[in-house]
């Protein structure tokens, strides 16, 4: 049988291993943690850190093609790998999309929208250059962030020095603050030989900056839906992506679209896939990265995605008996601290407004 490599031990590498298995493929998986969610489920594990030169031979060594499940890996680490082992995603899409700057100017020579925005190497030239977008803007350090860290909404001048400490360990960018309707994400994955798929758009509600629930179909009108899975292809085109690729978009009031951000791996808006789909995020991962044929998605039903977070464990368990028709997900995590994604909760639905309101009135959610 053949190995995959994955390089990190999160969620989304456990469920890309779950799906290989079920293909026959073993897994090794680079990781820093002795006790990881995709550990738990691997055949081979290479604790070290990320940019370990020894780590990154042996899984060179044990893998007949790497993959990986986050983008904040070692770009260097990462190409040199790319010289000893098969890695068909190559390192280029990880370069781009770790650094905002360099991710929204491979969006805008895609030829789609993002929100106006400066490139500040230091506090100062921050200063000088917001006039240009204006307030209220959001500034985001250019590399690392995720779950809204590492970045300040500024409402007026007055505001402007709570963005000092950004700049502390990165450049950063700052955008203008866009008053969107709704948030989407479209999930496109490409195999080497360029067949490219979308899954079902999703809606994406956010609680404090965190993901919250995913709505399948997204409440969006037919023009909006064929501008944004058309601007997923061409950024995907753009980027001669082999694999996975999550953009993040703004609806508008007028319909009209903005690209926000993008993520080169399965995303955790399409967790919905896994029961929804005929093929999941993660299976058409694998397909991608093995050069198989790609399956056409077809939603089966709509569906809610819902994330539970450290603080949702308990009162899920308590309640697991009056859900029978909720397909719940615990990624082996064992401390469940507050705001950590800890699983996630899939429910088909015919009425999207009726779930919505059993899963408010669940309780679950409610911190
Ligand atoms: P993720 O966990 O998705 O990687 P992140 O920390 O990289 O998050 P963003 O996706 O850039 O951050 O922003 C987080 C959220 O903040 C967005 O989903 C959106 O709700 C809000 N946001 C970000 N940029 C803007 C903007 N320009 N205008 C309005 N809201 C924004
Ligand atoms: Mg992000
Ligand atoms: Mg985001």
């Amino acid at each position: 049988g053949q190995t995959i490599g994955i390089i990190g031990g999160g969620q989304l590498g456990r469920m890309m291993a779950l799906s290989a298995k079920e293909a026959g493929y073993k897994i090794a998986v680079l990781e820093p943690s002795m006790d990881s969610p995709c550990g738990q489920v691997a055949d081979i594990r290479i604790v070290a850190p990320y940019d370990d030169e020894a780590a990154l031979e042996e899984l060179a060594d044990v893998s007949d093609v790497i993959t990986f499940e986050f983008e904040n890996i070692d770009y260097e680490g990462l190409k040199r790998l790319a010289e000893i082992a098969y890695v068909p995603q190559g390192a280029e899409l990880v370069r781009i999309t770790q650094n905002r700057v360099t991710e929204k100017a491979a969006i805008v020579e895609a030829g789609c929208p993002v929100a106006p925005y400066i490139v500040a190497d230091d506090y100062d030239e921050l200063v000088n250059q917001i006039d240009k977008i204006g307030y209220p803007s959001i500034v985001k350090t250019s590399s690392g962030g995720y779950d809204g860290k590492g970045q300040q909404q500024l409402n007026s001048k007055e505001d402007l020095p709570l963005a000092k400490s950004l700049f502390e360990h990165s450049q950063c960018v700052a955008e203008r603050f866009i008053p969107f309707e709704k948030e989407i994400s479209v999930i496109v994955q490409r195999n080497g030989q360029g067949e490219t798929y979308c899954l079902p758009v999703g809606e994406n509600i956010h609680v404090h900056h965190i993901l919250h629930e995913t709505l399948v179909p997204a409440r969006i009108s037919g023009e909006t839906y064929n501008r944004a899975v058309e601007a997923a292809k061409k950024i995907a085109d753009r980027l001669e992506l082999v694999g996975t690729l999550a953009v993040e978009m703004f609806v508008l009031g007028n319909g009209e679209i903005i690209i926000n951000e993008l993520a080169p791996r399965p995303h955790n808006s399409g967790h919905y896939s896994i029961e929804a789909c005929n093929v999941s995020q993660f299976e058409q991962h694998i397909r991608a990265v093995c050069g198989w044929p790609l399956r056409v998605p077809k939603l089966l039903k709509p569906s809610i995605m819902v994330n539970i977070l450290g603080q949702h464990v308990m009162p899920l368990c308590n309640s697991i008996s009056k859900h029978a028709d909720w397909s719940i997900h615990l990624y082996g995590k064992t401390e469940a601290k507050v705001n950590r994604k800890m699983g996630h909760v899939t429910i088909l639905t015919d009425n999207i407004d009726d779930t919505l309101n059993e899963i408010e009135h669940s309780g679950i959610w409610s911190e």
